[in-house]
């Protein structure tokens, strides 16, 4: 349920509905706007309250939330939720552009590969340290020795780092370094992991699980939120279906309908969406001009040679000449990208 404030509410009878609805057992979330503050109401059957509140001085009206999903809900705030990672505001005009291996796998071609990536427009730096692999015999990531990494790839570039936590081990070890702790698809719906990182005061790149409807990925966004980490950054990254000349099928629909149902800005992954280096940059062109925020792409100095998901990873040329691709289809939609 929402409980939209006047217009002209003051502060006193915004804090006296809160206090009021936490003295029945609900939890509260604001949202500041410039028209109207809007509060949230968290709880079981928080609507049961709604005529304790429909006459109480400064509310407007008491609006149910019939989705499952609340905080992330576009009825919630219906402003587009903008989060700033280094100097670049993600859901803004800009679309964000992260670049770079799947994993860290050896310091001089991971920072070769940054140092590119950077020259052609990159915004944030991705590595993996700690890897997800569907065999128990493949390279895992270099963990602790591939922070040392990050780090140096961070002092030479100056660019922001988005890193996956695979476990709430991991964030104790990527915290101070890492700028954005990424949620990887198999762990979507683990929710200790979601509970952890919405502790956090710090952006999370949450990706959507392979076979999880846009419900379940608002649903597992909703986690974090109601941590009161508000900085969710949705990850659209193909699901599995019954194509098998794909790695996954990019769902390019969730673009504009999770921008329809929520507030939180998404981007698209079109390495792991396709699998096929052939096929990233198409699909990074359509995911922009179907309104996502940014892309976060795979990029390896030597494919041959990477350690993980090579066979999706574009090379530094071919990663320049897509950024110049999605400039040109970002300035067909009035959007450029590109350092401000
Ligand atoms: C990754 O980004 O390298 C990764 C493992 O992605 P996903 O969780 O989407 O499979
Ligand atoms: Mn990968």
């Amino acid at each position: 349920m929402i409980i939209v404030m006047r217009h002209d509410a003051t502060k006193d009878q915004v804090s006296a509905v809160v206090s009021q609805v936490e003295a029945h057992g609900c939890r509260t979330h604001l949202s500041d706007g410039d028209e109207r503050t809007v509060i949230g109401v968290i709880g079981t059957n928080p609507f049961a309250l709604r005529d304790l509140f429909i006459e109480a001085p400064g509310v407007a009206e008491v609006v149910p939330i019939t989705k499952p999903f609340k905080l992330s809900n576009r009825e919630f705030r219906a402003r587009d939720t903008r989060i700033m990672v280094g100097a670049h505001e993600v859901g803004g005009h800009r679309p964000w552009l992260v670049a770079g291996p799947c994993s860290v796998d050896g310091e001089e071609l991971y920072l070769e590969t940054c140092r590119h990536v950077r020259a052609a427009g990159a915004h944030a730096l991705r590595g993996g340290v700690f890897k997800p692999r569907t065999s128990p015999y493949s390279f895992q990531g270099l963990r602790g020795d591939g922070v040392a990494i990050l780090r140096e790839a961070k002092r030479e570039t100056g660019l922001p780092l988005v890193c996956e936590v695979l476990e709430p081990a991991d964030i104790g070890t990527l915290a101070d370094i890492v700028d954005v702790l990424q949620i990887g698809a198999r762990n979507m719906q683990n929710f200790p992991l979601l509970s952890e990182v919405g502790r956090l005061r710090k952006p999370v790149l949450l990706k959507r699980g392979m076979s999880a409807t846009i419900e379940e990925w608002l649903l597992s966004a909703e986690y974090i939120l109601s941590q009161g980490n508000y900085e969710v950054i949705l990850c659209e990254r193909g699901i599995r279906t019954f194509e098998t000349y794909t790695r996954n099928t990019l769902d390019l629909n969730a673009v504009p309908l999770v921008k329809e149902l929520s507030h939180l800005p998404v981007i698209v992954d079109p390495s792991h969406g396709t699998g096929r280096r052939s096929l990233v940059t198409p699909m990074a062109l359509a995911g922009i001009a179907a309104g996502a925020d940014g892309l976060i792409v795979e990029v390896h100095a030597q494919p041959e040679v990477a350690l993980s998901d090579g066979a999706q990873s574009l090379t530094p040329q071919a990663f320049a000449h897509l950024v110049e691709q999605v400039d040109a289809v970002a300035a067909a939609l009035n959007r450029t990208v590109g350092v401000a």
